[in-house]
């Protein structure tokens, strides 16, 4: 049997069988409309709460700052026009950044087509926003400060504490994407001073479309979806309770012996830089050296295409991408390479290898064997290559 590899766990992960356990009565056995008031109902009722528990519990909030969705986008979504709707007598000006996921992008985009203006920050090299530009951001109209934890292509970390310190001054809100961040990195949300952080259950080995809001208590956000009045009047609909069910299992587990699985997957990281770096000339890692999440590699091999070299890895059984999952397919490079200063060409030549709690070395090993075989048969057929080799 050929073994498969697989190594975009920043795209999604698997579910995991205890979280698959726990979902599957939910389904079939216990399929009560959590707002109906017979037992079956009751059931899925309390089941729902036990999981809002546990996820306010990750991140010490209170349970009745949890809100369900139907994912991370959702959530993006959420915050940032349910905070502009609902405060544009104070303001009409939101500062974001330029490497934010596209939920939040395009969001902000929508808005400003609605008459609110938004900033921008530029990132530096490492993808690390610039807190001096961020206070000269600020004007009396600024309503809300959108920062993602955790960069979903190069997984560097911002600087959160700071930020939600300097949002707290203001008295701006401050949301965060900690999509990718969540279960892997210890949040507290008293601690950051986050008033609104989004999350999503399938990049922790949860199921997929089902993700909160938290939302601080005191916070003036409007709904987006009307109907019934689930989730506290701020959230319509007859709640996702198999997703909800295994969001709680899976925030769960993510936040059992944390330290250890970070060490190993840093460790695990590490090795497969050093590795692609030992076989491999002309790469450059890209997002932070240290301050970068756990399991994120991110290089750029030049002369070649990033493209080819995925569909060269998938041949050989292994699964990679090549910036975002929902940019890869198209051909204008990634907005966050672009957005750390690379070239067009470079950036085209990126590949995201994002390893997670199944990953081993052994397969770390064989992926930066295959790679450099790949990026050196590719390289063969470029003309590019072989002139810099040449002039050498
Ligand atoms: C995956 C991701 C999202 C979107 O979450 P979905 O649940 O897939 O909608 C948003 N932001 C970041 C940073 C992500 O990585």
């Amino acid at each position: 049997m050929k073994k498969y590899i697989y190594m975009d766990n920043a795209a999604t992960t698997p579910v995991k069988q205890e979280v698959l356990d726990e979902m599957l009565p939910y389904f079939n056995v216990n399929y009560g409309n959590p707002s109906s008031i017979y037992t079956l109902g009751s059931k899925s009722k309390n089941a729902i709460s036990i999981a809002r528990e546990k996820i306010a519990k990750a991140i010490n909030a209170d349970a009745r700052e949890i809100f369900f969705t139907a994912g991370g986008s959702e959530a993006d979504n959420w915050a940032i026009k349910g905070i502009a709707y609902a405060n544009k007598n104070k303001g009409n000006h939101i500062i974001t950044s330029k490497i934010e996921h596209h939920a939040v992008l395009h969001t902000c985009q929508y808005l400003e087509k609605q008459g609110f203006r938004v900033t921008y920050l530029d990132v530096d090299q490492y993808g690390l926003i610039d807190l001096e530009q961020l206070k000269e951001a600020i004007t009396d109209d600024t309503i809300l400060i959108s920062i993602m934890f955790a960069n979903n292509e190069i997984g560097t970390i911002q600087p959160i504490k700071e930020i939600g310190e300097i949002a707290k001054e203001k008295g701006i809100y401050f949301h965060t994407d900690a999509v990718q961040a969540i279960g892997h990195i210890k949040i507290d949300v008293d601690e950051l001073n986050i008033d609104l952080l989004s999350m999503s259950a399938h990049k922790f080995y949860g199921p997929k479309g089902i993700g909160a809001l938290y939302v601080r208590r005191g916070v003036k956000i409007d709904s987006l979806i009307a109907g019934g009045g689930q989730e506290r009047n701020k959230r319509a609909g007859t709640e996702n309770v198999p997703g909800i069910v295994g969001m709680g299992k899976a925030i769960e587990l993510a936040y059992e012996n944390l330290e250890e699985k970070n060490a190993k997957l840093i460790k695990l990281r590490d090795r497969l830089i050093e590795k692609i770096f030992e076989k491999i000339d002309y790469v450059r890692l890209n997002g932070h050296p240290t301050n970068r999440l756990p399991g994120n590699v991110n290089v750029c091999f030049e002369f070649i295409e990033g493209e080819s070299i995925l569909l060269s890895l998938d041949m050989v059984g292994i699964a990679a991408s090549s910036g975002s999952a929902c940019t890869s397919g198209s051909l204008e490079p990634s907005h966050v390479l672009l957005a750390i200063g690379l070239s067009h060409e470079i950036a085209h030549g990126s590949v995201r290898l994002t390893l997670g709690d199944f990953n081993t070395e052994e397969e770390v090993d064989y992926v930066a064997e295959k790679l450099a075989e790949i990026v050196s048969r590719l390289r063969s057929m470029s003309p590019l290559y072989e002139k810099i080799k040449e002039e050498k």
